[in-house]
């Protein structure tokens, strides 16, 4: 009974948050439609309420302040004292685009996207270090921090909780030219989280040296790709900490939205899918899985 489930949407103002919210809710779960702005936040259960969603709650977090994570517990506590789905779905691509200058250099967004181009071009495509940092906070320590400190409620849902971690593509290891990280993140038997944190500090220490192309981390969206990687490793490792729960992390497939200037080529209802799949995962279903939409794939 759909009705009595309660879930966490991290990242759900805008993009495919927002529709794995709606669908979620539509379904009649009470969904807590989290953002780290208030106002982007109360905007966007308003126009759910007006669409005649009345199950959705309004909370702040952002993914990356500890102090926040802490608030959304509390309320967690105090108003359901049990969470059945958590959607980690916040993130950032750890790039500055200026667009104009992608068009002023010729440069096609989608086939940069796509791969075709090979560099990250100065001043108008930028990863600075500081970028690359927000980039693994959010999108992997963010999800650490949000998963373990909802964990306690998770563990109460009845017929053990659904994690859903929004991952990407570009996270496939085959995808990552490191070859150590390679090898550490695909070893499934030995992979710890102090093993994940260290590749990403290890990524980190050698972009701040500019060591990427020499220690073999030259790719696409560098810093975005390791956090995806760390993200799905991070899913398989909680869920064999936790074989109660169903735990799996998903690519939404090439989705228009903001995060890709709008290049994507889904529409947000398509990118949805797999995420809202794995949130209504039957019992007895895949938990330490990879999907590419709806479908179970390769790490
Ligand atoms: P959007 O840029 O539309 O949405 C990203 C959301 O994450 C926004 O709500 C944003 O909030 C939020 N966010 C960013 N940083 C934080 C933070 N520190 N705390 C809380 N929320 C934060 O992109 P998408 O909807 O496309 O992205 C959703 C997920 O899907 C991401 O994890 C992305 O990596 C993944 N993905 C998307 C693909 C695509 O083609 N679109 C492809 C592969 C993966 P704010 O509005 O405040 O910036």
């Amino acid at each position: 009974n759909m009705s009595c489930k309660y879930a966490i949407v991290t990242g759900a103002n805008k993009g495919i948050g927002f529709e794995v919210v709606r669908q979620l809710a539509s379904k009649g779960v009470t969904v807590i439609l989290t953002a780290r702005n208030e106002m982007r936040g109360i905007a966007a259960v308003s126009s759910l309420f007006e669409s005649g969603l009345t199950n959705v709650v309004f909370h702040q977090l952002d993914v990356c302040d500890p102090a926040s994570v802490e608030c959304l517990v509390k309320f967690v506590k105090t108003q359901f004292g049990t969470l059945d789905i958590l959607v980690n779905n916040a993130g950032v691509s750890g790039v500055v685009v200026n667009e104009e200058g992608l068009r002023a250099l010729n440069i096609d967004p989608v086939s940069w996207l796509s791969g075709e181009a090979t560099n990250i071009v100065q001043g108008v495509i930028q990863q600075t270090y500081r970028n690359a940092e927000v980039c693994l906070d959010t999108n992997y320590y963010g999800v650490k921090r949000v998963t373990e400190a909802l964990l306690p409620f998770l563990r109460l849902s009845p017929s053990g909780a659904r994690i859903v971690n929004v991952s990407s593509l570009r996270s496939e290891l085959k995808r990552i030219p490191n070859e150590e990280t390679r090898k550490e993140l695909g070893r499934i038997e030995s992979l710890t989280e102090a093993k994940i944190d260290g590749i990403v500090e290890w990524f980190l220490r050698d972009l701040k040296q500019g060591k990427l192309e020499a220690n073999g981390w030259s790719i696409m969206l560098p810093a975005y790709s390791i956090s995806k990687a760390s993200l799905n490793a991070y899913t398989r490792v909680l869920a064999k900490t936790y074989p109660k729960m169903y735990i799996n992390c998903v690519h939404p497939g090439y989705v228009n939205t903001d995060i890709n200037w709008h290049t994507g080529t889904m529409l947000v209802k398509e990118g949805a899918r797999g995420p809202v799949m794995l949130a209504f995962l039957p019992d007895g279903g895949p938990s330490g899985s990879y999907f590419d939409q709806t479908n179970l794939a390769e790490f």
